[in-house]
């Protein structure tokens, strides 16, 4: 489950570590104090970013991080809770439609409206 998320999530965490590198690097050896300071405060920005990517990974590998969608007919945000069950039906709260949970072909958390 959440396969797709955590491949994205895994290319954003590289991509951060590599920015907290690159920030670092130009910002010990740059010799204008202000230039020097912005590049660590954004060093500092992206470092939070990795914490917050690292984070969202463990709530994944830890089957903490709630199954959520968007309801297909409104809009309105459905949460499925935890590690939920797959054929868990519920009615959006804001258009009453029912919205089951399901795997899709590619083994992914999916929804459909029932009618
Ligand atoms: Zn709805």
């Amino acid at each position: 489950m959440f396969k797709n998320i955590k491949e994205l999530l895994k290319d954003d965490l590289e991509f951060e570590r590599r920015a907290v590198q690159i920030y670092k690097d130009y910002g010990l050896e740059i010799e204008d104090e202000d230039a020097r300071k912005m590049l660590l405060t954004f060093r500092k920005d992206e470092m939070g970013h990795m914490r917050a990517i690292e984070n969202k990974l463990t709530k994944i590998r830890t089957e903490k991080l709630n199954v959520a969608f968007y309801c297909p007919r409104c809009g309105w945000t459905l949460v499925y809770g935890c590690n939920p069950k797959t054929g868990q039906v519920i009615k959006c709260p804001a258009c009453h439609a029912q919205i089951k949970l399901f795997i899709n072909e590619d083994g992914e958390y999916a929804v459909e409206e029932v009618f």
